[in-house]
C-alpha cells in the first residue's frame, strides 16, 4: 500500500468514511508535494510544457491588455499553481519586451515546485494564497489546470458520496448517477474576484471542462504514466482531476460584480490571438524545427486534441479593458 493509503486507510478506521472532497483533497497535496509529475518522465503534460508558444501567447494578451491599461506600472505577474515555472517564464519574456517592469508573485503550494520555479525565475515571490500578495498592485493574474487539481464533491441524489474502505479496499459508499459541485474551486473564483475588485486587473483562467453545467456525471479521473487509472488505487501516487464547471465559476465571480468574458475554447482562442503568426515566425528562424512546431501547435489547438476540451474565461476589473479574444 503507499504510505498515503495507510494514512487515509488508518483514517477512515478512527473517523468514518471521508467525502470525495476530503479524499481528493488529500491525495493530490501529498501528490504535489513529493514530486514533479510533469513531462514525458512523469503522469501528465500541461499546455506550456508542449510548446513556448502557449506561454507566449498567454503573455502576449497580458501584455497587450496591460498596454491598454496605460501600462500601468502598479502592475505585478501573479500565477497560481505555476508547475515548473514555465509559463511564467514565456509570458514574462513577451511582457518585459514591451516594457513591463512589476513583480513576479507566484502562489505555490508544494516545496518541489516551488524550487523549480525559484531557479528558473530568481527574482519571484512565493505565497500560499493570493491573500499575501502585497497591498496596492494591480493584477497581471493567469492559472493554467489549477482549478482542476482542487476538490470536487460528489452526490448520488442528495447523498453525498463518500469513500470507505472495505475489505483492504477503497471504495465509494454510494453508486448511481453523479452530480459533482465545488465550494472550493468556487471559493478560490470568488477570491481572485475579490482582489481584482480591490487592486484592478485582470486573470486569464485556463482549464479543462465544461461551460454548461452539466446535471449528472462523474469526472473523478486519475492520470498516472500518461494514462487514464482508477481513482481510489494507488493514494497519492496519481494526479486527481476532476472536470472544471466553468459556468459555476463564472457566476461566483459575478456575484462579487467582475465582469466575465465569455468562455473560449483553447483552440479558438490562441488561433485568434495569432498562433499561426508565431508558429510560422519560429519556424522561420529555426527551419530544422518546423515539423515539431506544427505538431506542438496541432496539439495546442486541434478539437481531438487539447483544443476543445481545455477552455479560457478572462476576468477584469470594471476599470480595466477586455482581455483580447474574447469576442464573438
Ligand atoms: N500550471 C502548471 C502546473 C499545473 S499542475 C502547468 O500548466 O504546467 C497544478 C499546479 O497547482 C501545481 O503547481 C501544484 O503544485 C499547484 N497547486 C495545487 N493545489 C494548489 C493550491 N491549493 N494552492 C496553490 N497551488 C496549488
Amino acid at each position: 500500500m503507499t504510505p498515503l493509503g495507510k494514512a487515509l486507510s488508518d483514517r477512515i478506521k478512527s473517523e468514518g468514511p471521508l467525502s470525495v472532497e476530503a479524499y481528493m483533497e488529500a491525495c493530490n497535496s501529498y501528490y504535489y508535494s513529493t514530486r514533479d509529475p510533469l513531462g514525458a518522465e512523469g503522469d501528465f503534460i500541461t499546455a506550456p510544457e508542449i510548446h513556448q508558444m502557449f506561454g507566449e501567447i498567454v503573455g502576449a494578451a497580458l501584455a497587450d491588455v496591460w498596454v491598454r491599461a496605460g501600462k500601468p506600472d502598479d502592475a505585478v505577474y501573479v500565477e497560481l499553481g505555476p508547475g515548473r515555472g514555465t509559463l511564467a517564464s514565456d509570458a514574462l519574456r513577451v511582457l518585459r519586451r514591451v516594457g513591463f517592469a512589476g513583480e513576479v508573485h507566484l502562489v505555490e503550494t508544494s516545496d518541489a515546485f516551488r524550487q523549480t520555479q525559484a531557479e528558473l525565475l530568481p527574482e519571484a515571490e512565493f505565497h500560499e494564497s493570493l491573500l499575501t500578495v502585497p497591498p496596492a498592485r494591480s493584477l497581471l493574474m493567469v492559472a493554467n489546470e489549477f482549478f482542476d487539481a482542487l476538490p470536487v464533491r460528489q452526490f448520488v441524489g442528495d447523498y453525498e458520496r463518500r469513500v470507505e474502505w472495505i475489505g483492504g479496499h477503497f471504495a465509494f459508499d454510494r453508486d448511481g448517477e453523479v452530480r459533482e459541485s465545488s465550494p472550493v474551486r468556487e471559493a478560490y473564483a470568488s477570491e481572485i474576484a475579490n482582489q481584482l475588485k480591490l487592486r484592478g486587473g485582470v486573470a486569464i483562467i485556463i482549464d479543462y471542462g465544461h461551460e454548461q453545467p452539466r446535471a449528472i456525471g462523474d469526472t473523478l479521473q486519475a492520470m498516472r504514466d500518461h494514462a487514464f487509472a482508477l481513482p481510489l488505487e494507488q493514494p497519492g501516487e496519481q494526479d486527481l482531476t476532476a472536470h472544471v464547471d466553468f459556468g459555476a465559476l463564472a457566476d461566483a465571480v459575478r456575484r462579487i460584480g467582475i465582469p466575465v468574458s465569455r468562455v473560449k475554447s483553447q483552440g479558438t482562442w490562441l488561433e485568434t490571438l495569432g498562433i499561426a503568426a508565431r508558429a510560422m515566425a519560429l519556424a522561420a528562424k529555426n527551419p530544422q524545427d518546423t515539423e515539431s512546431i506544427a505538431e506542438a501547435r496541432r496539439r495546442l489547438c486541434d478539437e481531438e486534441e487539447m483544443g476543445r476540451l481545455f477552455k479560457v474565461m478572462a476576468l477584469r476589473s470594471p476599470e480595466w479593458p477586455e482581455v483580447a479574444g474574447f469576442g464573438s
